[in-house]
């Protein structure tokens, strides 16, 4: 049976892009050899891997002077990579606290300088996005997180900051357009939207770098990255190829424009089911409602219907609906190749069972 994933990450993928990744297994380009068998500093992969930089480059329209790098380590190894090749000791850094993931960022970065959370929402379990705060004129960046994948919330607005602004876009990368050029320097694991998990990709305003005085091991500067063109050791080859791929699915089906029409009507399908479904009710302020992962539990007479109906999810094919222990509940991950069409069964599956219950 064809399944519904609604997976948080590792995520799903757009049909065509998994069906030319298992060619590609088998027998790459018609070459005799797969692609996990070849060189990385082959005239294929060469291929690849500048497909997929001047894809990504085009597809969010980055001004000169960006940079995009692939790396491995994941999101959590930018916790540090980005202190590190950022902030100095004793200058000051910027961090807005509102999930899981923004907290891990502040704890790490809390080792190579001044960390100032400028506001956080942890007291109200990251419920909400704090929207009063000031940045100070002397930070050398202000970190954020576009999509707190943990929690359901979403900046639909980027702050106004008087810094580069440094963000942890993994969870919503290329889900919408967005200007560029207040960010000096952007990160995203590509598990949760763009392609297998094993490769981050680093966009950075050149500017931003070499302003450091500590000791720089080559592997940690991106500098290094930047001057080899992600070649200066073996990169994940394979990740960055199915990354490409993906690119390449977003540039055909429409750009990021048309991800962020079809990240909005898949969300309003379903946090409209929430809201008007007497056995369901959401957990976040409706303002900052993620379009990417919707957390949602069941209201609080019915909640003990809540392993019934994650049975029944599971009996119609729809995985990955468990939402993560902080919240409880559900969490519905809507990435960019989810057809609204997982979204519309599900919503179904919720009012079969609210005629039942309710
Ligand atoms: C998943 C996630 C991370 C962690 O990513 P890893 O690649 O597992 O290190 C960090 N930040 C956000 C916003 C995430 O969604």
């Amino acid at each position: 049976m064809k399944k519904h994933n609604f997976s948080a990450g590792p995520a799903i993928l757009p049909a065509p892009v998994i069906k030319e990744a298992a060619r590609a297994v088998a027998n790459y380009g018609g070459s005799g050899l797969s692609l996990l068998e070849m060189s990385h500093r082959g005239p294929e992969f060469t291929a690849i891997i500048e497909e997929a930089t001047a894809l990504m480059k085009e597809i969010i329209g980055l001004p000169e002077g960006y940079q995009v790098i692939w790396l491995t380590g994941g999101a959590s190894t930018q916790f540090y990579q980005v202190p590190f090749n950022l902030l100095d000791n004793g200058e000051t850094a910027a961090y807005l606290d509102t999930g899981t993931w923004a907290n891990k960022a502040i704890k790490e970065a809390k080792g190579f300088g001044n960390i100032e959370v400028v506001a956080s929402s942890k007291e109200q379990n990251y419920t909400f996005i704090p929207k009063k705060f000031s940045v100070p004129k002397h930070a050398k960046y202000f970190h954020i997180t576009s999509n707190n994948t943990i929690f359901g919330t979403q900046l639909h607005k980027f702050p106004k900051s008087p810094v580069p602004l440094v963000c942890d876009m993994s969870s919503d990368f290329l889900s919408r357009p967005f200007n560029p050029e207040p960010f000096g320097l952007i990160y995203a694991g590509a598990q949760k939207n763009l392609g297998p998990a094993g490769t981050t990709v680093v966009i950075v305003r050149e500017d931003m770098l070499g302003k450091v005085n500590r000791y720089m091991p080559t592997m940690l500067d991106y500098r290094t990255f930047i001057k080899e063109q992600s070649l200066y050791n073996t990169p994940p080859v394979y990740p960055i190829y199915v990354s490409m791929l993906t690119l390449r699915w977003i540039k055909k089906t429409g750009g990021l424009k048309a991800m962020h029409r079809r990240a909005k009507a898949r969300a309003a399908l379903l946090y409209n089911e929430v809201d008007q479904n007497p056995l369901f009710r959401g957990t976040t302020a409706k303002e900052d409602r993620s379009t990417m992962n919707a957390c949602f539990v069941m209201s609080d007479k019915y909640t003990a219907l809540e392993d019934e109906f994650m049975k029944l999810c599971k009996e119609n094919g729809i995985v990955g609906l468990k939402g993560h222990r902080s919240v409880g509940g559900f969490r519905a991950s809507m990435y960019n190749a989810l057809p609204k069409a997982s979204v519309a069964f599900l919503v179904e599956l919720m009012q079969d069972f609210a005629k039942r219950k309710g």
